[in-house]
């Protein structure tokens, strides 16, 4: 494309500044959306990490619900760290029975799967699409990717503070999720790969 591509945040909750800030080092226009006007105007859009049930009540409240399963089943890019993992899987395990599965990505999730928020933690982990120096992933009261269908590609896995091996990075087609935030540390390399995506669809 020859503009710049609009990226925007669903700014509802969450941590909707630190992504904006990571996506503005990455050579797009940044959007906050809030609205289904908003969300007409942009070419992919970031799910921020935060609270996914309340993100669920929001959505509903704004009127943001069936514009955003259009957009993304019409293929607009998307990428959710942390919550917006949770918002984008097809099933949601330890949710609540109402939360919003936006079914964007062919995976279950288990919500709050690493304990509370005492146990949140740090680690470097390769992620597939980011080149081979580790990244820095922050996880604080995160989800992990329980099982994925055959066509989402894995593009991390951690293991555990206590041993176990779980999943932690996804994409399928232009859908993108991270149980970590990436958008807390400097390094922008998730953000930059998204874009890209958003670049190739547009
Ligand atoms: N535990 C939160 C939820 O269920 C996610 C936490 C986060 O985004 N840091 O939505």
């Amino acid at each position: 494309m020859n503009r710049r591509p609009i990226v925007g945040v669903l700014a509802l909750q969450g941590d909707v500044r630190e992504h904006a800030r990571a996506l503005a080092t990455c050579d797009v226009d940044v959007r906050e959306v809030r609205t289904p006007a908003h969300l007409q105007g942009v070419n992919g859009l970031v799910i921020p990490g935060g609270e996914s049930t309340t993100m669920s009540k929001l959505l509903d409240f704004q009127g943001l619900l069936d514009p955003l399963r259009e957009r993304i089943g019409a293929g607009m890019p998307v990428y959710g760290s942390c919550a917006g993992m949770i918002l984008l899987a097809a099933s949601i395990l330890d949710g609540r029975a109402d939360q919003v599965a936006l079914g964007a990505i062919d995976m279950v999730v288990r919500r709050n799967a690493f304990g509370a928020q005492v146990d949140s933690f740090e680690a470097d982990i390769a992620v597939s699409g980011c080149g081979p120096e580790p990244l820095r992933a922050v996880f604080i009261r995160a989800p992990w990717v329980e099982s994925v269908g055959e066509q989402v590609e894995v593009l991390s896995r951690v293991v555990t503070p206590t041993g176990a091996d779980r999943i932690v990075a996804v994409r399928q087609g232009a859908a993108m999720a991270t149980s970590f935030h990436p958008e807390l540390t400097s390094d922008a390399r998730v953000h930059a790969l998204f874009v890209e995506m958003v670049r190739q669809h547009a």
